[in-house]
């Protein structure tokens, strides 16, 4: 780390004590910046760096509810409004009991950086509780998206944040959340929420973005190597929005994905996942990787706990949750023959584990890169809403890799002129840093 970044980062820790995957996630811009600084010393000037890691706005509120026994649970409810030099905020909602502040800044911070990539009008923020939605009824699920929307809905708007989906909030949540919204502010403001339904007012691709979108970034670093997906191994984690696109999406380019997992552990599939029987189980039943592998037959084995990396393949999607794979397993995946990673979720690998594909010749694309595709494809979601129009899948998807393929390049390229080639990290972290800190600068010190 550059020596003049070192006593920010003292001071970053000390004013957010505890929040160990903040601290992770600054400290992964801050390795990559040394020649930022080193070429550009006025990026120091007038504090930028300390107000890019400093939140606007952070919000966090009580969220009661009433079960269906008539037992009242209070949660917390989160939104941090991160940065909006280049628009409005601009993140996800998370639900799940591992949600507190850390986590929402991490991942607003992550935000700020991949939204500036996808060259859209949008800030960065995030938001979530540490609700659990598992086993929990759709009537409870309502009662909890109603009562965490009395308190966000003024906080938010089409102008000012526009919150979406992530773990634990999919289209049934953006759906009651959205309908709280209109009750209170009789507003139908489309663009307040992305992620929608497709009759009203969602994008065709917004469902499949992230996971489709992370397989087109690998797609375009394969090619640098004249490498594609066809016949490879993918070994991917998670079961959830992001891995069972980024399923579909590798297996129309020819490659066998050969597992997937949730929290209770993974499945090996030697045929391939059979993505009908994951998304009835996954999307419609909300049912558990143990199901598949009972109702798959004889090609699929559970394996309970464990870790999906001991599975050889030459391309590694994780597509679960952060620091999903670290060190040992990243060896691993190495000694059996990976040659490209691309974080589908976000800081799903360890430093250790950047570090050592960085070490090796494994192409690695981080999260705010890979996953980028979905955000981009709700910033086309908030266009349409914007013009009241409604585009096909084709074009829509048409755009999205349109997205990918200028977010590689300009990784690509930014990694090149820092004299880092193939240093997808770098490359991701610079040309997002230096587009936020110009608006900032532009703006003055607010
Ligand atoms: P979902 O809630 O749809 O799915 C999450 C999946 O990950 C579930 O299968 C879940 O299993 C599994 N999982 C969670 N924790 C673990 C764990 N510790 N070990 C193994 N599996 C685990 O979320 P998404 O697919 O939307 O999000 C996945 C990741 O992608 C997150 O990091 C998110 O921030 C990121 N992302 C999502 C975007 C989107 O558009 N949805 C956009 C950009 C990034 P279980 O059900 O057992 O918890």
């Amino acid at each position: 780390m550059h020596e003049k970044l070192i006593p920010i980062r003292q001071i970053i820790t000390a004013r957010n004590p505890g929040e160990s995957e903040f601290h992770q996630a600054v400290d992964e811009v801050f390795e990559s910046l040394g020649p930022v600084v080193a070429r550009h010393p006025e990026v120091l000037d007038s504090a930028i760096v300390e107000r890019i890691c400093e939140p606007e706005r952070q919000i966090i509120f009580r969220v009661p509810w009433v079960d269906d026994q008539g037992e009242v649970h209070i949660n917390r409810g989160f939104r941090v409004e991160f940065n909006s030099a280049l628009g409005p905020y601009k993140g996800g909602l998370r639900f799940h009991p591992s949600v507190y502040l850390g986590i929402v800044k991490f991942l607003g911070f992550e935000q700020i950086f991949k939204n500036a990539l996808t060259g859209m009008p949008i800030g960065g923020g995030k938001g979530g509780s540490d609700f659990d939605p598992s086993g929990r009824s759709d009537a409870e699920i309502m009662r909890f998206c109603q009562s965490f929307m009395t308190e966000l809905y003024r906080h938010i708007g089409e102008y000012t944040d526009v919150p979406a989906g992530d773990i634990g909030v999919g289209g049934r949540e953006i759906g009651y959340l959205f309908g709280q919204y209109k009750r209170i502010t009789n507003r139908y403001e489309s663009g307040v929420l992305t992620g929608k339904g497709l009759s009203w007012g969602g994008s065709l691709v917004r469902t499949e973005a992230t996971g489709y979108g992370a397989v087109m970034f690998a797609e375009e670093m394969l090619k640098t190597q004249g490498k594609t997906f066809e016949g490879r191994d993918v070994i991917v984690s998670g079961s959830g929005n992001v891995a069972i696109y980024a399923i579909e999406r590798a297996q129309s380019l020819g490659a066998k994905a050969l597992t997937a997992s949730d929290s209770g552990g993974y499945v090996v599939d030697k045929d391939g996942i059979d993505l009908d029987l994951l998304k009835q189980i996954k999307e419609v039943e909300r049912g558990r990787m143990s199901d598949y592998a009972e109702r798959r037959g004889s090609s699929a084995t559970y394996v309970a706990g464990g870790s999906v990396w001991d599975v050889p393949g030459s391309v590694a999607l994780p597509c679960a949750t952060q620091n999903e794979l670290n060190g040992r397993q990243a060896k691993t995946l190495l000694e059996n023959g990976v040659v490209a990673v691309a974080e589908g979720a976000n800081m799903p690998c360890t430093t250790d584990a950047v570090h050592l594909f960085q070490e090796s010749d494994v192409l690695f694309a981080p999260g705010k890169a890979a996953n980028a595709g979905g955000v981009a494809t709700s910033a086309l979601e908030m266009q349409q809403n914007a013009s009241r129009d409604s585009w096909s899948f084709e074009h829509t998807q048409d755009r999205l890799q349109e997205i990918m393929r200028g977010i590689h390049e300009t990784c690509a390229e930014t990694a090149d002129e820092y004299g880092m080639p193939g240093n997808y990290v770098a490359g991701a972290n610079i040309s997002g840093f230096i587009k936020v800190a110009r608006a900032m600068v532009a703006q003055g010190i607010i």
